[in-house]
């Protein structure tokens, strides 16, 4: 598909399963990209300027269309990734959530009158548009995650730039076009694909774009730091949603047949590819060897298979640098006294299910993010043990804890450093209002409701006096 009439040179994504051509892209360079950030300025004053109503209505007609547009996103999100045909519907269904929520704000945008000591003094705050925002999304919830990021930035009154992931280009164009077409304006949205090797010149072009007034960033830890780096030079403001190393807390009095459920999903939903996936499960010594067993049984039945045949629960994984970054990191604890307790060989970009049990805290399993079918089994002496484990990491996004005890649940879950706690759920949850981030290595910023209003608005005080003046000088 051609997405820039000026864009002569194409490239391609390949379906990681069948290695056949998947989409054919435009090839954006710096120019391609700067221009498509002049457009974004040029439409700011009448999309900023449109009655939140009005907005609203373009909006939900965009959702309309990505609902409608069902089978496209679905078809070409599974022939991008490899996902399964459920993980492409629920990112479908969120993310038209996604639009409908970010819709509903914008009568949601408001301000405050600030009691000012100044005789007749009426002072306000006021939110506005911050300008063009640029949104860069990755591969792996793809449809959630494009449209995340540009949503509640679009119905803050600012338009935008999706930058597109080179894994998943098509899937993300179809996002952009479906604001098009539901006639949010010219310019309003649009759209930046890249051939990966151009990735850093086209993200740094972008970034340095004057027009270009917040960023926000899902992606890796590595390059969300020379992201912040390069906003930095400018002191634009960015939102960054990172990797993670999720725990999932089981205390000795957990209800083991519900924490073996959220377990299994949270670490092999999208073959652990989100970054809220349970990479290591705490467990206390106590109950530890029941819940192995009872987890082990549940695990052996989560099948991999190719998704275009099969409706398996686990799909294809991005690519075979994962299955060796996976495999390393199993071996590896293995070498150095952990123990296998479900894994086989890949065939391709196929790979089962893994479970390593006594994992510890030196082993790289415990510390790197996998982002793949694995998960570390770590047993805790204790309640205080497992809270330490569970804090042993450099990253902080999503979290959970399983506890029949809802106070000591909440006592454990306050302590954990992490933007996301669930108590007796999986860390694997997302709704469109939640205030959704990190702390430490995971990022900062919050995406999700009200807290997107405050991450894609510039806070402004006006004053209005309403007496003479009385100066000092
Ligand atoms: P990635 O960081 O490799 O790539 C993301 C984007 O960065 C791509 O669009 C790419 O074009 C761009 N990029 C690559 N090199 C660049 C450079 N040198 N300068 C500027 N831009 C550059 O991430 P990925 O592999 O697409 O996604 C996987 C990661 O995303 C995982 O770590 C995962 O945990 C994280 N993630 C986080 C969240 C969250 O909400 N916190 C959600 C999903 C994924």
């Amino acid at each position: 598909m051609n997405i820039a009439a000026n864009v002569t040179t194409r490239f391609e994504r390949r379906n990681p399963l069948s290695g056949e051509v998947a989409s054919i892209v435009d090839a954006f360079t710096t120019l391609d990209a700067i221009a498509a950030a002049d457009r974004a300025a040029l439409a700011l004053p009448a999309w900023s300027a449109l009655g939140p109503t009005a907005r609203r209505a373009k909006l939900s007609a965009a959702a309309d269309l990505m609902a409608a547009r069902s089978d496209a996103f679905i078809e070409t999100m599974m022939s991008e990734t490899g996902a399964t045909e459920g993980w492409a519907r629920f990112n479908l269904m969120l993310a038209v959530g996604l639009v409908r929520e970010a819709a509903a704000l914008t009568t949601q945008i408001g301000g405050e009158v600030i009691p000012s000591d100044k005789p007749g003094c009426l002072a306000l705050s006021v939110r506005e548009p911050a300008g063009v925002v640029l949104g860069i999304a990755p591969w792996n919830a793809p449809i959630i995650l494009g449209t995340r990021a540009i949503a509640t930035p679009l119905a803050c009154g600012n338009t935008v730039v999706l930058k597109a992931s080179e894994l998943c280009p098509h899937t993300h164009a179809l996002i952009a076009s479906c604001f098009n077409d539901a006639g949010l304006g010219d310019g309003v949205v649009n759209l930046v694909t890249n051939a990966p090797e151009d990735a850093a010149e086209v993200v740094g072009a972008l970034i340095d774009h004057p027009a270009v007034r917040r960023v926000n960033f899902t992606g890796s830890t590595k390059v969300g730091r020379i992201i912040a780096k390069r906003a930095a030079e400018h002191l634009k403001p960015v939102l960054l949603e990172l990797g993670g190393k999720a725990p999932f807390i089981v205390l000795d009095d957990a209800d083991l047949d519900e924490a073996v459920k959220a377990a299994a999903f949270g670490a092999f939903m999208n073959q652990g590819q989100i970054c809220m996936s349970t990479e290591r499960i705490i467990v206390a010594d106590a109950i530890a060897d029941t819940f192995v067993e009872k987890f082990q049984a549940k695990v052996a039945t989560l099948a991999v298979g190719d998704p275009r045949g099969s409706a398996t629960p686990l799909g294809a994984v991005i690519d075979l640098k994962t299955v060796e970054h996976v495999t390393q990191l199993v071996d590896e604890a293995i070498a150095s006294g952990a123990v296998l307790i479900n894994g086989g060989q890949a065939t391709g970009v196929l790979m089962p299910a893994h479970v390593v049990d006594q994992v510890t805290p030196t082993m790289r399993l415990f510390s790197e993010e996998s982002f793949g079918p694995v998960v570390a089994v770590v047993r805790a002496r204790d309640e205080a043990h497992a809270v330490e484990l569970a804090n042993d990491t450099e990253y902080g996004l999503s979290a959970a804890v399983f506890t029949r005890d809802i106070t000591r649940g909440l006592r454990v879950a306050k302590q954990i450093r992490s933007g996301i706690c669930h108590i007796n759920g999986p860390t694997v949850h997302d709704e469109p209002q939640m205030p959704f981030g990190g702390v430490k290595n995971s990022g900062y910023g919050r995406f999700g409701g009200k807290a997107g209003i405050d991450a894609f608005t510039e806070l402004r005080w006006i004053t209005i006096e309403t007496q003479p003046g009385h100066y000092p000088i």
